[in-house]
């Protein structure tokens, strides 16, 4: 393809891409194939000829589009949202057009110092201490690995990194029975094993208790276990509890226990003032991660890391070979050492063009519609008697059930299932689920860039026309 053929297809593209924008609410949102669908639709063997672009356009309409499950609906309640915006789409073209690998400093120096200055900007519209420095991870999953590999290293004074982790004594990691799946697969990874991640229960509002925590720890170190990190969530997965930070943070201060924070979506309300409360006790804090890839309108993928032990981080990952010396080493950030790959994207770029767009006071402002909305259907659903509300509205996440009298709790978990996929299947709106407390719960997330008070109001009301049509 030619520059003066990609001129032509791009400029149609973004016709395409407009339109998408504009139209996304008219597909179902959550796909409707069955499994192999798509897969049986695609040639066994690659063209030997080349094709022109437009086939591919056109394969995309027929074939693809309908295997699409659509994240950027206004009517996607489920999960977390993953959302995107026009000024996040728009640099990460200029990224794939750049094509740069921001390894290190010398590989783009622009995208070192960009990510430097970003990690700034959001960690002071976060609220982090100033002593903390960041980088951009590509997931949540990893920045966790990370965060586990380096408490192990800091626990065993880096013998594991060089003798392997069987050289010492088993070290221990504590999160709460609500914590993310992440966490357990960091800690397979990191070689500690999941026997001794130690799941602490959370109390009524399905926050981490710390004084259990706190019995946890020293009930190991008496039986010669190593605690070596604590990982809190801010925003938990299935109804955003907010694990105590200062209790939590204390104990880990105490026992010199590293403290990660996990605040994957909900990381995103600390840029409003009201929600500071979440950071109590930031100053115990070793490491820190939220999502811009979630709820800041930064297209997937992009993780923020923060952590007031960057040296520890970079003893921990540092590694030196001849081809990867340069004459800045030293002087520079090489943030290929902080973290797990080699290779980087230039993700900064889709940061410094979101938060120019909106502005902080944009951000604040829709960050907050999202959370009004959450409260709002609380107050509609706490009007019908045949439901219920099943953990504390904290963020913007509403969690809650179809509870009609005269029924058992297999009764009421089949029920809710049902309905469940039935909302899904209509492809109307789409929800996911949780359990909680033995309870299946619909868990509503008010959160997607484009979503309206209107599609808040239309969903509740198909919700609650799926229920009451329901024959047991
Ligand atoms: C979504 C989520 C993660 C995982 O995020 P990835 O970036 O997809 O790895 C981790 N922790 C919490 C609390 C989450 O909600």
């Amino acid at each position: 393809m030619t520059p003066e053929e990609f001129r032509k297809h791009a400029h149609e593209l973004v016709e395409w891409m407009a339109s998408y924008m504009e139209n996304v609410g008219k597909y179902p949102v959550k796909s409707q194939v069955k499994p192999g669908e798509i897969f049986s639709r695609i040639p066994g063997k690659p063209p030997l000829k080349p094709e022109p672009f437009n086939f591919l356009m056109a394969d995309l309409e027929e074939i693809i589009m309908p295997g699409i499950t659509h994240w950027q609906s206004p009517d996607f309640f489920a999960y977390f949202p993953a959302n995107t915006s026009p000024p996040s789409i728009l640099a990460e073209m200029i990224i794939a057009t750049l094509g740069a690998q921001c390894m290190n400093w010398e590989t783009s120096p622009a995208a070192a110092e960009l990510e430097e200055k970003m990690m700034i900007w959001l960690r002071d519209m976060i609220g982090l201490p100033a002593n903390f420095e960041g980088v951009i991870q590509d997931t949540a999953s990893t920045a966790t690995l990370a965060a586990i590999v380096t408490a192990r290293e800091k626990a065993t004074a880096y013998t594991a990194n060089s003798e392997g982790i069987n050289s010492g004594r088993i070290l221990r990691v504590y999160c709460s029975e609500q914590a993310h799946s992440s966490v357990e697969k960091g800690v397979r990874i990191s070689g500690i094993g999941r026997k001794n991640l130690v799941r602490i229960p959370v109390r009524e509002d399905f926050s981490m208790d710390p004084e259990k925590l706190g019995k946890a720890i020293s009930s190991d170190k008496k039986k010669g276990y190593l605690p070596c990190c604590v990982i809190a969530t801010i925003g938990t997965t299935g109804t955003t509890a907010v694990d105590p930070l200062r209790p939590i943070g204390e104990i880990c201060s105490k026992n010199h226990v590293w403290l990660h924070v996990d605040a994957a979506m909900a990381g995103t309300a600390l840029i409003l003032p009201e929600f500071q409360w979440m950071l109590d006790g930031r100053e115990y804090i070793d490491s820190f991660l939220f999502n811009p890839h979630k709820w800041m309108f930064t297209n997937f993928d992009c993780t923020a890391f923060f952590t007031k032990d960057a040296e520890s981080l970079i003893r921990t990952f540092e590694i030196l070979p001849e081809y990867l010396k340069t004459r800045t080493r030293g002087k520079v950030n090489d943030y290929r050492d902080w973290g797990i790959p080699l290779g980087r994207r230039f993700r900064a770029l889709k940061l410094w063009s979101v938060i120019r767009s909106y502005g902080t006071e944009g951000l604040q402002e829709k960050i907050r519609q999202h959370i009004q909305f959450a409260v709002k259907l609380k107050e509609m659903i706490l009007k019908e008697k045949d439901f219920e509300i099943l953990a504390p509205i904290v963020i913007n996440v509403v969690c809650f059930r179809y509870a009609p009298s005269g029924n058992d709790e297999k009764q009421l978990n089949d029920l809710n299932e049902k309905m469940n996929h039935l909302l899904n299947d209509s492809g109307k709106i789409y929800l996911s689920h949780t359990v909680l407390n033995g309870k299946y719960t619909l868990r509503m997330v008010t959160g997607q860039t484009n979503v309206t008070f209107d599609h808040v109001e239309k969903a509740w009301r198909l919700i609650l026309q799926t229920a009451r049509s329901i024959k047991l």
